[in-house]
C-alpha cells in the first residue's frame, strides 16, 4: 500500500440535472487508474492519487478497491478507518451506504463490508467466539450524540490503560446477522435526521462514525479484537457559499476546524520526518486516533463531482486529498 497505511483514492459522480441545466460540462480527464487532469479557468491541473474512479465505477468495484482489504486485517485484530470526504452533494453517503443497505447491486461499501463480515464468521472454525458490536455516533460542533440514544448528546472521550481511546457511555449494541446491522444503521440514521429538523440543521454539517467492534475468542482462551470505523464525513464546502452567519459561521469555523485537522494528522502519518501527530486537536481525530495510523489501515474516499459546474470545489477537494499523501 503506498504512503505505508494510508489509501487516498477518489471518486467522481456524474452530473446531475442541476449542474447539467446550469450549462455544466463534465471537466475532468483521465489519463490512467492515477491521473486526473481538471480543467477550470485557471488552466489545467493533475492529480495523482492511489487509484481514480470515474463516473461509471460501479459501487463493487470502489469496494473491492478501498474496503475489502481492510477486512482482514480487522478479522486479524487490527483497527481500520474508512472516511468519505468531499462537499456536500458529490456522493460521499452514496459511497458509504447507497441509495438503500438492501439494494443488491447498488448498495454501498458498509452494507458490502458487512455481508462480508458475516460470511466470514460464517465459514471460519466453529470453536471460535464471534461477537459483533455497533455503535453509532454522531459529531457536531465538537459535540459527540449518541445516534443510539439520542439523548446522550455530549458524550465525552476518555483514555485508560486498559480501554485505551474510548468513548464514555455510548450505546453498544450486539448483533448476530447483517439484517440486525441494518436495522441498527437504520435507527441511528432515523434519529440523525430527526434531531437535525428539531435543531434545523443539516446533516450535512455533522460527521457520522459507525464504529464495528469484531471480537473473537478461541477454544484455548486466547482473544483478539477489531474495530472498523466508518466515517461520513461532514460536507467540505467553503463557508462563503452557504452564506453563513452569526452561530452558522462559529458552526461552519468549526466544521472546517476538524477537517483541517484530520489532514494534518493524515498529512503527518504518511509523513516519516513528522514526529508529532496533532490527534488532541479535534474531536474527531481524538475518537479516531487508535484507528489512524500504527497498525491501522486508513482509506480516505475523496468524493467529486465531475462538472464544470462546481469545478472550484473540486479542485479544493482534490488538493486537501493530495495534501493528505
Ligand atoms: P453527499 O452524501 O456527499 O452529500 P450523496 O451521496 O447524497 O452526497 O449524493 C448526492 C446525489 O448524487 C444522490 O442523489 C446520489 O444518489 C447521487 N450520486 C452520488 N454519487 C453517485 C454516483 N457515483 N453515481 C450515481 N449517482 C450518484
Ligand atoms: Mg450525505
Amino acid at each position: 500500500m503506498a504512503g505505508g497505511n494510508v489509501r487516498v483514492v477518489c471518486r467522481f459522480r456524474p452530473q446531475n440535472r442541476v449542474e447539467k441545466e446550469c450549462g455544466g460540462k463534465i471537466c475532468v480527464n483521465f489519463d490512467d487508474k492515477n491521473t486526473v487532469r481538471v480543467q477550470s479557468e485557471h488552466g489545467t491541473r493533475k492529480f495523482v492519487m492511489d487509484r481514480m474512479f470515474n463516473m461509471t465505477t460501479p459501487q463493487g468495484e470502489v469496494y473491492s478497491y478501498a474496503a475489502k482489504p481492510v477486512i482482514k486485517d480487522v478479522m486479524d485484530g487490527y483497527n481500520g478507518t474508512i472516511f468519505a470526504y468531499g462537499q456536500t452533494g458529490a456522493g460521499k453517503t452514496h459511497t458509504m451506504e447507497g441509495p438503500s443497505l438492501r439494494s443488491s447491486t447498488d448498495k454501498g461499501v458498509i452494507p458490502r463490508i458487512i455481508d462480508e463480515i458475516f460470511e466470514y464468521i460464517e465459514q471460519a472454525d466453529p470453536s471460535i467466539v464471534f461477537t459483533v458490536k455497533l455503535s453509532y455516533v454522531e459529531i457536531y460542533c465538537e459535540k459527540i450524540r449518541d445516534l443510539l440514544n439520542p439523548s446522550s448528546v455530549n458524550l465525552p472521550v476518555r483514555e485508560s490503560r486498559r480501554a485505551g481511546v474510548y468513548i464514555e457511555g455510548v450505546t453498544e449494541k450486539y448483533v448476530s446477522s447483517q439484517e440486525e446491522t441494518f436495522q441498527v444503521m437504520e435507527e441511528g440514521n432515523l434519529s440523525r435526521a430527526t434531531a437535525c429538523t428539531r435543531m434545523n440543521a443539516a446533516s450535512s454539517r455533522s460527521h457520522s462514525l459507525f464504529i464495528l467492534t469484531i471480537g473473537q475468542k478461541n477454544q484455548e482462551g486466547s482473544t483478539k479484537s477489531g474495530k472498523l470505523y466508518l466515517v461520513d464525513l461532514a460536507g467540505s464546502e467553503k463557508i462563503s457559499k452557504t452564506h453563513a452567519t452569526g452561530s452558522t459561521l462559529d458552526e461552519a469555523k468549526t466544521i472546517n476546524l476538524s477537517l483541517t485537522v484530520l489532514g494534518q494528522v493524515i498529512n503527518a502519518l504518511t509523513d516519516r520526518k513528522k514526529k508529532h501527530i496533532p490527534y488532541r486537536d479535534s474531536k474527531l481525530t481524538r475518537v479516531l486516533q487508535e484507528s489512524l495510523g500504527g497498525n491501522a489501515k486508513t482509506t480516505l474516499i475523496i468524493c467529486c463531482s465531475c462538472s464544470s459546474y462546481n469545478c472550484e470545489e473540486t479542485v479544493s477537494t482534490l488538493r486537501f486529498g493530495e495534501r493528505a499523501k
